[in-house]
């Protein structure tokens, strides 16, 4: 019988509260107690009323709720060896011996890093007196399980991370309201979506749109002039016949020497050198908000499941896994391994290796 607490870190993603629902779930069917962590590691610092019990009927309704009702943050804190050691305390406090995190890299490598540094905080906490030797020798270890909860699809491990189905949705929708607009009035449009340093967004989006130029930090233009690239394609397709040009642009793109690359200047590019109407579409925060797609609540559902049972599987020895999905099947993998193959990716690109970069982000969604 475990004491599961329950975070969402990071940036929110559609499909967290379906997977905290399952983790508290499933933990109160297999005879465990869930807890409730308010704030991401903000609450596991703080303390107090941010960890509490959750119920059964806690979690009704979350299913179909975008956003995380538990609520998430950044926590500075955390990221300092006394603020990890304050949650060690809390945890203890509390009687919680697993914890269950659902955030983007940063968060499940904060979690891994807790759970190295586990026995040295709790030996320093027995020091210090704020621990009993009684509780030293009970909690001599931490369960971590993480989640990927984040709408980039950006780690490897699995094929989607939770939130990533939503948002692409979204994205369409937007695309799809735009195209019309842009149709009735001959316009080309520069649509930026979000991703941070990863292009899956983007180039699914322009797959599923029909965009006719895309930018992703994985694979900037091969051209040194792609400026008149891009513009002699959206020519071509105009000149073909059609009404509109669509480029869409990860908001992490860069050029081939690692320069961020614009939606305005882009727009600046198209209505100067080819004379279009040229619009840009930011679609910011839209993008993460409102309702998880069925694929989302599924996702969160089945992994928050397997969640528990990775706690109640696991020995002491065994390294803290994270839950992904791939080709259809939950898998249980280190989380160490996910983030280091994860960390490739961006090495890749910051040395220019950009065929390197594509490779591993495409090996990463098959390992
Ligand atoms: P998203 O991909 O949506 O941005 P994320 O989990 O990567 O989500 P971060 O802001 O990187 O978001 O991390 C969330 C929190 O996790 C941080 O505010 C911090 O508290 C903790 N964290 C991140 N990196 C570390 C680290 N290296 N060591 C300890 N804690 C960390």
């Amino acid at each position: 019988r475990k004491n599961i607490g329950i975070l969402t870190s990071g940036g929110d993603a559609q499909g967290m509260n379906p997977c905290v629902r399952a983790v508290v779930r499933m933990a109160i069917a297999r005879r465990c107690r869930p807890f409730f962590i308010y704030e991401g590691y903000q609450g596991l610092v703080d303390g107090g009323d941010k960890i509490r019990e959750a119920k059964w009927s806690d979690v009704s309704g979350f299913l179909t709720l975008g956003g995380t009702m538990i609520g998430t943050a950044r926590c500075k804190q955390f990221r300092e060896l006394e603020g990890r050691r304050t949650g060690v305390l809390n945890l203890i406090r509390n009687g919680i011996d697993a914890l269950v995190v659902i955030g983007g890299d940063g968060s499940l490598t904060g979690a891994d890093r807790l759970r190295a540094e586990w026995p040295e905080h709790v030996e320093a906490l027995e020091a210090e007196g704020k621990i009993t030797k009684e509780q030293g020798n009970k909690y001599r270890s931490l369960m971590i399980v993480g989640m990927v909860g984040s709408i980039d699809n950006d780690l490897a491990s699995t094929d989607m991370t939770i939130g990533a189905c939503s948002a692409l949705e979204r994205i369409c929708e937007s695309v799809d309201a735009i195209l019309s607009t842009a149709m009735s009035h001959q316009r080309a449009f520069v649509v930026e979506v979000m991703g941070r340093h990863c292009g899956w967004l983007a180039l699914n989006a322009a797959i599923s749109t029909g965009a006719d130029y895309l930018f992703i930090p994985e694979a900037p233009p091969k051209q040194e002039d792609w400026e008149a690239s891009m513009c002699k394609t959206l020519k071509a397709s105009r000149d073909a016949g059609k009404r509109t040009s669509l480029v869409i642009i990860a908001e992490g793109a860069i050029d081939r020497h690692l320069n961020p690359i614009k939606s305005e200047y882009i727009r600046d590019i198209l209505a100067t050198r080819l004379g279009y109407d040229t619009r840009v579409t930011i679609l910011g925060h839209v993008q993460r908000g409102g309702a998880p797609a069925h694929f989302d609540r599924f996702l969160g559902t089945i992994q928050g499941a397997e969640a528990v049972e990775a706690i109640l599987r696991a020995t002491p020895q065994t390294p803290s896994p994270v839950i992904g999905m791939l080709e259809n099947k939950i898998t249980t993998q280190p989380l160490k391994e996910a983030i280091e193959l994860t960390g490739q990716v961006a090495q890749a690109i910051e040395a220019k290796e950009f065929d390197r970069a594509m490779g591993l982000r495409a090996a990463s969604f098959a390992k």
